[in-house]
């Protein structure tokens, strides 16, 4: 089970008594956090008195497989140059918990022996100075452990560790390539594994048509329940819907041979499939595959990812495709869909299964799921290589209603509202080189984006409601500026 190592640090000049009482305070503490963040354990670390002690137990940490951050608090006055081996060791995230053992002071006892023991204020200034020091990327989280908003932070970094660790392990496979000639899905797979730990690989769709004959009559029975169970069935041809069926089981039984949680395909590169997987993508995606169309591997990586942070929340997360717009002025709305592959987790209804035409590619009318979104606030995330480095568009959108039914348009439909307004919101998009694929997503917010962006060191650009655009402009000018200057 994941876990944070809980380390309490302090230094050997205290006497037995103080130190007894910072390693039960921490202990207690660490237990508490525990208990309330549910998730992810909490493990409290024998008390740290050295530089020694400091770099066995972050050594440890970076060992430990089950370990996906630490979080680290002066309960007494620590010096500094004894964390440096330790920090310079350790792998993992780092939450700084500035608290302190007692919610308020006591004031008619408070004595020097409490001000020795209770020292964090001071304490924590020095090892930040440090973590600082060292250039080290970390979550500070500042006021009293027992609060509910500093548990609730806790646990968003718990969260957001627990997906950059799963994105360490990540496999991802690529049906096909980049779609020809297309800019904004490609990207450096070498980069994406140095820095997200993403395993990017190329496989030939004869992968899957070779699994294809092997399919059994019983398996392909147990999907059709699965899709009768799940969806409305809005068409006559069943032998399309056989068909992705058949699919899905063929893209499942490679995923888990082949420990791959992610893949692409291209409408490009279908020799052997008879339609563009469609209904197969989007039940795949509503299980936490990730998926990217048109060889996009980092949308489907970014989904992949993202679906596990948003585990266990209320709310939808998948990819999405920037289509068309209603301008009507003032009340702009943009509709975003994409030729077939829309996870149902989207869907406002039961989504109805469907077989028409794809107007490209020259294959065979595959079967989809269509439906109206879901409304509520969420975010749209993309990931662009510029080359030098990789960044994070994150912008908050509010997602509608349609404002009229769409009876000819035979795929899934999600509109949504820009922030601040339109005007700003999609051109800010377009000055950062958003892609128009994005991982959308209800359950997640900014904050976690600014978290996983933290933990992974990538650049982050934000949009919302405080977007003015002179100043967005100077923000990338000024995030250009720095690229170059660390290259
Ligand atoms: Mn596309």
């Amino acid at each position: 089970m994941s876990t944070l190592y809980f380390i309490t640090g302090s230094q050997d000049l205290y006497g037995e008594e103080t130190l007894r009482r910072a390693q039960e305070d921490g202990k207690m503490i660490a237990a508490h956090l525990d208990s309330k963040t549910g998730c992810i354990r909490v493990v409290a670390q024998p008390i740290v008195r050295s530089s020694a002690e400091a770099e066995a137990v972050c050594l440890q940490a970076s060992a430990d497989s089950e370990c996906i951050g630490v979080i680290l608090w002066m309960h007494t006055f620590s010096p500094a140059k004894m964390w440096i081996r330790a920090l310079q060791s350790l792998t993992k995230p780092i939450l700084h918990l500035h608290t302190q053992y007692n919610e308020t002071l006591p004031y008619d006892t408070i004595d020097m022996d409490f001000m020795n023991l209770n020292q964090s204020a001071h304490g924590d200034r020095e090892f930040g100075f440090m973590c600082t020091r060292l250039g080290i990327k970390r979550e500070v989280v500042a006021g009293c452990y027992k609060h509910k908003s500093v548990i609730d932070r806790i646990r968003r970094f718990a969260l957001a560790a627990n997906a950059v660790q799963f994105g360490r392990g990540l496999r991802v496979a690529m049906f096909g390539n980049n779609m020809r000639d297309v800019a904004v899905t490609d990207g450096d797979r070498v980069e994406s594994e140095i820095r997200f730990g993403w395993n990017v690989n190329y496989y030939g769709i004869g992968e899957i048509t070779d699994i294809l004959p092997d399919i059994t009559e019983t398996e392909i029975a147990e999907k059709l329940q699965e899709y009768s169970e799940k969806y409305e069935m809005n068409t006559d041809n069943s032998a399309a819907v056989r068909e992705q069926a058949m699919y899905e089981i063929a893209l499942e039984r490679f995923m888990v041979n082949n420990n791959i949680s992610a893949f692409t395909d291209t409408f490009q590169d279908l020799h052997g499939l008879n339609q563009l997987p469609g209904l197969a993508v989007q039940n795949l995606m509503a299980k936490g595959v990730g998926f990217g169309p048109e060889g996009d591997y980092k949308t489907a990586a970014l989904a992949a990812v993202l679906t596990k942070l948003a585990k266990g929340r209320s709310g939808a997360t998948g990819f999405l495709e920037d289509y068309t717009y209603d301008l009507s002025e003032g009340e702009e709305l943009e509709l975003a869909s994409h030729m077939l592959e829309v996870s149902p987790v989207f869907a406002a209804e039961k989504p109805k299964i469907e077989v028409h035409p794809l107007s490209i590619g020259g294959k065979s009318d595959p079967a989809r799921l269509v439906f109206d979104g879901i409304e509520g606030d969420g975010i749209a995330v993309s990931m662009i290589d510029l080359g030098d480095r990789f960044r994070l568009v994150c912008a908050e959108i509010r997602l509608v209603h349609a404002p009229a039914p769409m009876p000819q348009l035979p795929v899934a439909r999600i509109m949504w509202k820009l922030k601040p307004d339109f005007a700003t919101g999609s051109a800010a998009w377009i000055y950062a080189g958003g892609a128009h694929h994005a991982v959308v997503s209800t359950a997640l917010t900014t904050e976690d984006i600014r978290l996983f962006a933290k933990l992974t060191d990538t650049e982050l650009v934000v949009i919302n409601e405080k977007t003015e655009l002179a100043a967005f402009e100077q923000q990338l000018d000024l995030l250009d500026t720095i690229a170059k200057l660390k290259r």
